[in-house]
């Protein structure tokens, strides 16, 4: 299991995003994203999505 917390992207949020692929992470980064802070699909740049599988946390 992957785990990624939002506040190690840089917001001041506390939610823990879990998946068991790169990919499933990403993919539920990117709703939460889209949801709680506004950010739109095209906000996940290729930096982006490359910063957040760096952060990702094996669990
Ligand atoms: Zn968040």
């Amino acid at each position: 299991m992957l785990s990624l917390t939002c506040r190690d992207a840089g917001f001041d949020c506390p939610e823990v995003i879990r998946g068991n692929t790169e990919e499933e992470v990403l993919q539920k980064a990117a709703t939460h994203g889209q949801e709680s802070h506004g950010m739109q699909q095209s906000d996940m740049t290729p930096e982006l999505t490359g910063k957040l599988r760096s952060i990702m946390r094996q669990e």
